[in-house]
């Protein structure tokens, strides 16, 4: 599958909300599919992803928020040593995310300026637990 650097944060992050119905189910059922196949591969793109599919503010194929997701996919591709273009298991990728991001100051940093920022510093992520 093909995801946004910045969407191994969200998608970590999710408790559940999101832009649409169809968003959020669209997530959870990537989710499900992934935490059944952690081995899954992933490949991480600066464009609009699997994720961005069911996403209102993709039109088409370009997300309308497109230069604050580019600063959010630097950032992340910076903090965890990734580049776009590169495949690793979902496992592996976001086990990484995790370690550089979720749990240092980078996650602040990198993410202060979205909007679901103030929900997302009070979720749990799931490899937190
Ligand atoms: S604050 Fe925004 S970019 Fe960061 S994990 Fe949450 S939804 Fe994703
Ligand atoms: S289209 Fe934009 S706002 Fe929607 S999920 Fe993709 S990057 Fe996020």
């Amino acid at each position: 599958m093909f995801l946004r650097p910045h969407h191994l944060l969200c998608m970590q992050k999710f408790s559940g909300h999101g832009y649409s119905l169809a968003f959020t189910a669209h997530m959870t059922a990537l989710l499900h599919n992934l935490h059944a196949h952690p081995d899954t591969p992933v490949t991480l793109i600066c464009r609009c992803d699997d994720l961005c599919a069911a996403c209102p503010h993709n039109q088409d194929g370009i997300c309308e928020s497109a230069e604050k997701v580019a600063r959010l996919d630097a950032g992340v591709l910076n903090a965890a040593s990734l580049s776009a273009g590169e495949t690793g298991s979902w496992n592996a990728l976001t086990e990484r995310a995790r370690r550089s991001i979720l749990l240092t100051d980078a996650f602040h940093s990198i993410c202060a300026c979205c909007e679901w920022y103030p929900l997302c510093r009070q979720t749990e992520a799931e490899y937190e637990r």
